[in-house]
């Protein structure tokens, strides 16, 4: 039996979901498609324009005259994949402060999501793909093999996100973090179109007391129960 082609992993953010998916497509040696990308891409293209984010019908058109590329780091383990637009590098500047406090009113935009859906699609239809998001298995690939949803309570995505930072130097007080994905849970989960909410058919996985590992084995072990099937 062959194993899915196709997997979709939703979740709010913070809740791990690229780093499992990012090690399940190691390990199945797939494609992973990480696809706030996308939209944190056009946000620092409007940033850099100087569009506002009221602007919905200059937003509407980043889609269209934005050249996106994803390429896999392999030689890289601090970097799952660098990010380029239009032909210039921008990885490390889609995790700005500027960046984090935009993309959930840009990704409200309807004509912003409805631009990237083809792109997405295009992308899935490649097979042997993992593709993460807050919308996927619900409205960008509802025919996926097998879709996940990936959750975390507030607090442990807060605490994980703070680690993350002290990691690398960076000091941000428990709480702010906290208060802004609140913030962005609730714009992403309220919005009129697309709103993050699991696919009924979505395996449930909750992650608060399991470590990377520990969540990335269940996905595995779904994935053979599905090859069984
Ligand atoms: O996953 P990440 O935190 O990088 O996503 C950044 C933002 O992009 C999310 O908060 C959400 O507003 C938006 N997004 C989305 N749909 C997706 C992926 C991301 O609306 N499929």
């Amino acid at each position: 039996m062959p194993l899915p082609s196709v997997i979709a992993v939703d979740g709010p953010a913070g809740s791990g979901k690229s780093t499992v998916s990012y090690l399940l497509a190691e390990r199945l040696g797939y494609v992973f498609i990480d696809t706030g990308v996308f939209y944190r891409a056009l946000t620092l293209v409007a940033l850099r324009a100087g569009i506002a984010f009221d602007n919905t019908s200059a937003l509407a058109d980043l889609p269209h005259r934005t050249m996106i590329d994803i390429h896999p780091e392999p030689d890289d383990d601090t970097r799952q994949y660098s990010v380029w637009i239009d032909n210039r590098e921008v990885t490390d500047e889609l995790r700005a402060p500027a960046v984090e406090a935009n993309v959930s009113t840009l990704s409200a935009v309807p004509e912003v999501r409805h631009g990237l859906l083809d792109l997405q699609r295009r992308i899935a239809a490649k097979g042997k793909i993992i593709m993460a998001g807050r919308d996927i298995g619900t409205v960008v690939l509802p025919y996926a093999d097998v879709k996940f949803y990936v959750d975390a309570s507030l607090e442990e995505r807060a605490r994980r996100r703070y680690h993350q930072y002290h990691q690398q130097g960076k000091h941000v007080e428990l709480a702010e973090i906290e208060a802004a994905l609140r913030q962005r849970d609730a714009v992403d989960t309220n919005r009129a179109i697309s709103p993050l909410r699991r696919a009924e058919d979505a395996i449930y996985i909750l992650t608060d007391d399991k470590t990377v590992d520990d969540v990335v084995d269940a996905l595995v072990r779904h994935l053979e129960l599905w090859k069984t099937a």
